[in-house]
């Protein structure tokens, strides 16, 4: 039997819709997300201009996406679900809380239509279905959880918890975690930005993937980079990623992830659609200057990350190591087509 090939991976890629193909997305034009979206991603990722007004941006946004991977080297990217924040007492959905909402089962069936994308629900384990949700998801093709606890309200050191995290463990479903100040969504309990709070997951045996590694994105955002080396000693559980790491503070952080210590459990992410400058790698020292014109030119936002994350010195497993960590048998129709 020949050895499968190894899958190169983004692990951490957005969907953002406005629910025009009955979707259920939901995008609350007027926040800042508006904002982000208008200034940078339709112009600089060559959307139309008037993306968010046309009344059409699921599809638009799909068959950009669709494009960009597969005119890049990726394999594949995880999509990402997002969901509503929720009362953690309760069981409650918190309304107006939330600025974009992404539907588990969009990602699902677009995983189904499209092999390359690898479906990332986002599951409040405070919902009151939440296992038996998980459950239908994971049967559904879910490869992974995401959360943003800061935002989503989740600590996820409740021991109330620990049955939803003892089934992600068992079912080998990653929890993809933001970590680290957020600036684009709503915070509503900022301590659980802090990466300690992961260790409620972490014992019960689930994999975690600190997303942007502890790092700050905003200038007086506190850096838990630190934090995270240590635990990285005691969970072996423990993974990071580096998306976003072509914005301004936190490609600051780049020579921490590379460390010994860490580099060994860090996985390639861009956060597309955020957008990501070659200028900051460049001023921090990381860019010969070809390779800063070679990134310039890409105008590819997902390879051009990846241009930028090999200049900084991220080795080759990086881009292969979320792979290794996904449920058994969710890459068995990516292995099939790429053979
Ligand atoms: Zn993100």
């Amino acid at each position: 039997m020949s050895k499968p090939k190894q899958l190169q991976i983004d692990c951490h890629v957005h969907m953002v819709g406005d629910g025009s193909s009955g979707s259920g997305c939901e995008l609350q034009v007027e926040g800042k997300v508006k904002k982000l979206m208008s200034r940078f991603y339709c112009k600089k990722i060559g959307l139309p201009k008037d993306a968010l007004d046309g009344g059409n941006l699921d599809t638009l946004y799909v068959e950009h996406l669709t494009k960009l991977v597969k005119e890049s080297s990726l394999d594949a990217v995880v999509i990402l679900a997002q969901d509503h924040p929720y009362n953690q007492e309760t069981g409650e959905r918190l309304e107006d809380q939330g600025l974009f909402y992404v539907p588990n089962d969009y990602v699902i069936e677009l995983a189904k239509a499209y092999p390359f994308f690898l479906p990332a629900i986002s599951l409040h384990p405070a919902r009151k279905n939440a296992i038996a949700e998980l459950e239908r998801l994971v049967a559904a093709g879910a490869v992974m959880n995401k959360l943003l606890p800061n935002c989503h309200n989740v600590d996820c050191s409740n021991a109330d918890y620990q049955p939803f995290w003892r089934r992600m463990a068992e079912m080998k479903i990653p929890l993809l975690a933001h970590t680290g100040g957020e600036h684009t969504l709503p915070v509503i309990n900022k301590n659980y930005q802090d990466p300690r709070y992961l260790t409620g997951a972490l014992d019960a045996g689930v994999t975690v993937i600190a997303a942007h590694a502890g790092t700050k994105s905003g200038l007086l955002d506190r850096d838990y980079s630190k934090v995270i080396k240590e635990m990285l000693q005691h969970y072996p559980n423990l993974y990071v990623d580096n998306s976003a790491f072509n914005l301004p503070f936190r490609s600051r952080y780049v020579v921490r992830c590379l460390d010994k210590k860490v580099v060994g459990r860090v996985l390639h992410g861009s956060d597309y659609p955020v957008p990501i400058s070659s200028l900051w790698s460049l001023l921090r020292g990381f860019l010969a200057f070809e390779t800063f014109i070679e990134a310039k030119k890409c105008k590819n936002p997902l390879q051009k990350d990846i241009i930028l994350k090999r200049a900084m010195g991220f080795p080759e497993d990086t881009f292969y190591r979320v792979a290794k960590l996904l449920p058994e048998g969710s890459l068995q129709n990516l292995q099939r087509l790429r053979f």
